[in-house]
């Protein structure tokens, strides 16, 4: 069952308010990944928080496929308060794909997104949602400081700078997922179905009045990571080859100085040969032109192929998460 529910599109939507079916002032999205540890903590946080905000609201927990206690956990909180409610996705899609489900659920007139692991501190979007009722769509939260190793500081500070100056849109530095965004903002969302989710560079790009606020990012509450590197590496990736065409045009930059540097290289040698008379020499030169270049050959395909590759998935249209479970009642 894909989730074609509620006020995902503009027709439901538009139903949803005439029939007046209740729509929460707030809807807070929280995709969890084998978190049992924290499920407590989280419930009774973000609920706390909220109620100091409206009575009217509904926490959507997206648990993405986790193989220790984390759905049931959620569901036994889900009989205690019937606005937590849960998503269970099939199996693990990914933070990404876990929030955009979540997404498509969220019924409120405005909707907060953050991470399960309470890095995030839910009792900022009380000044989230005060910057969205002065008129903004979009309220980011900017991370001023990370409680995180250095070498790990260290490349998110690089990823984010390189990326300003690659990419073809702007995209606020150091900010992350943790946002809250007005209704009209979530519904053109979820229409950008893409496979590559970059998530904070689409709500970048989709524009609307947009405003960062600064805090700083927690500790983990408990528990490992749940981004192993690699898909760590696999978000910065879809960050870069989804907003930016940069890498192809750098490969035929390069391209470009390689036949230059060639093209001296033979006049050099053509008036060495017929002005000077030498005879031309180096085995070794050649050899190691050879490998350089066909190991520059061999990126330049992969960088190639890395868009091909996107262009692949985005023709299959394959849903981007499949819900098993839901409990929304
Ligand atoms: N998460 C998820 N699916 C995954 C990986 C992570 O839903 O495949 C959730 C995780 O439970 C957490 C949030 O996404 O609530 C952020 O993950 P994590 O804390 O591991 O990322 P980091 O803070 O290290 O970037
Ligand atoms: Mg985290």
């Amino acid at each position: 069952m894909e989730s074609q529910v509620f006020c995902q599109d503009e027709f439901m939507y538009y139903l949803c308010l005439f029939i007046n079916v209740q729509m929460p002032k707030l809807s807070l999205v929280i995709p969890v990944y084998n978190e049992e540890i924290l499920i407590d903590q989280l419930f009774e946080r973000t609920t706390r928080a909220l109620n100091n905000l409206t009575s009217d609201y509904e926490i959507i927990c997206v648990d993405d496929g986790s193989k220790d206690a984390t759905l049931e956990k959620l569901k036994h909180y889900h009989t205690l308060e019937k606005r937590f409610k849960v998503l269970s996705l099939s199996r693990n899609f990914g933070h990404q794909a876990a929030i955009f489900a979540g997404l498509t659920y969220a019924r409120g007139e405005f909707v907060g997104v953050m991470d399960g692991d309470l890095q995030d501190p839910p009792e900022l979007l009380g000044e989230f949602l005060a910057k969205a009722e002065e008129g903004y769509d979009v309220v980011y939260a900017i991370r001023k400081k990370r409680k995180e190793s250095f070498p790990k500081r260290m490349i998110y500070w690089a990823y984010y700078r390189i990326f300003k100056r690659m990419s073809n849109i702007y995209i606020p530095l150091d900010s992350g997922d943790f946002a809250l965004m007005r209704n009209t903002v979530i519904r053109h969302l979820i229409n950008m179905r893409e496979q590559s989710l970059y998530i904070r560079g689409i709500r970048s790009w989709l524009g609307f009045r947009q405003i960062g606020l600064e805090y700083d990012r927690d500790r983990r509450q408990g528990g490992e990571p749940k981004y192993t590197l690699r898909k760590l590496l696999r978000l910065a990736f879809n960050g870069i080859f989804s907003f930016s065409e940069y890498p192809v045009r750098l490969i035929s930059r390069l391209g470009l100085t390689v036949v230059l540097i060639s093209i001296i290289y033979i006049v050099i040698t053509l008036v060495k040969k017929y002005v000077y008379g030498d005879v031309p020499q180096g085995f070794t030169t050649l050899i190691i032109f050879i490998s350089l270049f066909s190991g520059v050959q061999l990126v330049a395909l992969g960088l190639i192929g890395e868009y091909m590759v996107r262009i692949y998935d985005e023709t299959r249209r394959r849903p981007l998460f499949i819900v098993r479970e839901e409990y929304i009642d």
